[in-house]
């Protein structure tokens, strides 16, 4: 037998076979420790939507079978020779990514998401040599040790779990738009991503208002920190609100009527769409000229400003609120959180696979 495969992880996996196929549980091999690598248990992996998107094909190219997960914490358990960052016991993450060209100009900048040879997302992608990757519903997994992540010992790893996607996804527009003590931000959606970014809004010192279609969570919105609650499904809230916001984030899954979002931005406003829906949005021009107001989108975060957001998080105590459920639950998980049923993450607990 060659030395190779001697060196190779076998790990257990939670995999869907086909688009909107029931997970399965199976085996997968990791690949053998480079010297650069770091080998992780991993304790928790949190559902978040792209998760969704992706094992029911919905954006396309969906790479069958699929294991998704890129919110992971978990411990490093093995490393790699000449591995300098991190030794065995560290408390680590993993998240929307694994690997990068390390030479283009955004990764020289810190903003390996954009690297123009393509980044290697942490699964449904296929590597630079050409193989599969395989994301966080799984007991371990090798990683390169630039692409991990210190999870500050001030948080526990279930609940810094969601902060390797939903809170970098949320942090990184919030900082690239300046918003501070004076501004006025407006949270839409308060999903996983939403209810981050409040709390992070509202530690960076912003007013902070929620819109979100019912009333329902307007107790919880106050307690991250919100400043104001309205639901949308009311149609006073748009004009109460008419030029209102120097920013909008929108964290919401589905497409939302652009136009009506837009008439609550001040002059020189923006909207930073970070929610992915598969359909393309519509919105008419003059929305836009009336107002000098700005579409924008934004795209997780690097790798340094990740490291920025989870030391932030500790320091502020921004925790997600989640629902730790076994790996038997993930199906279920999916429908309610495409039904909105979720307060606010969904957690795998990987020792359950
Ligand atoms: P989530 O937990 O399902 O939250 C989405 C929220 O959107 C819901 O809680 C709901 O909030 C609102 N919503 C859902 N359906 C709606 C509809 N038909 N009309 C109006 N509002 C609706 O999802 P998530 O994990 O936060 O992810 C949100 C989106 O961000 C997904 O599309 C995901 O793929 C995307 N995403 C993008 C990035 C990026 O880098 N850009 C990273 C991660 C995720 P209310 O009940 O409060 O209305
Ligand atoms: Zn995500
Ligand atoms: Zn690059």
């Amino acid at each position: 037998m060659c030395n190779i495969q001697k060196n190779m992880t076998m790990t257990r996996v939670l995999s869907v076979p086909s688009a909107k196929a029931p997970f399965e549980r199976t085996t997968i091999e990791r690949r053998e420790l480079r010297p650069d690598d770091v080998l992780i248990d991993i304790k928790f992996c949190g559902i978040c939507h792209s998760d969704i998107h992706n094992a029911f094909d919905e954006w396309g190219g969906g790479k069958f079978p699929m294991v998704p997960g890129h919110e992971i914490a978990g411990i490093v358990v093995a490393v790699g020779s000449e591995v300098t960052k991190f030794a065995v016991g560290d408390r680590v993450g993993v998240g929307c990514f694994v690997d990068s060209c390390g030479k283009c100009e955004y990764c020289l900048n810190g903003e390996e998401q954009f690297c123009t040879k393509g980044v290697i997302n942490t699964y449904n992608d296929e590597d630079y040599d050409g193989n599969l990757t395989y994301g966080g519903y799984s007991q371990k997994i090798v990683v390169k040790e630039d692409f991990v992540v210190r999870i500050p010992d001030a948080l526990d790893l279930d609940v810094a779990a969601p902060l390797l996607c939903a809170g970098i996804t949320t942090y990184s527009p919030l900082k690239h738009w300046n918003i501070g003590p004076g501004k006025k931000v407006a949270i839409v959606g308060m999903g996983g991503l939403g209810h981050v970014a409040i709390q992070f809004a509202h530690a960076m010192g912003a007013e902070v208002t929620v819109l979100s279609r019912s009333m329902d969570k307007k107790s919880e919105a106050l307690s991250f920190g919100a400043d104001h609650y309205f639901a949308t499904s009311n149609p006073a809230t748009f004009s109460e609100l008419a030029g209102r916001f120097d920013l909008m984030l929108n964290t919401v899954s589905a497409n939302l009527d652009v136009d009506a979002y837009l008439s609550l931005l001040r002059v020189d406003g923006t909207l930073v769409n970070v929610g992915a829906p598969a359909e393309p949005d519509q919105y008419h021009v003059f929305s836009l000229i009336m107002g000098r107001r700005s579409i924008a989108g934004s795209l997780v975060g690097g790798i340094r400003e990740t490291q920025e957001m989870l030391d932030f998080a500790a320091q502020h105590g921004i925790t997600p609120k989640i629902e730790v459920i076994s790996a038997d639950q993930v199906d279920e998980a999916y429908q309610r959180v495409l039904r909105s049923d979720v307060r606010y993450r969904f957690v795998i607990d990987i020792s359950t696979l």
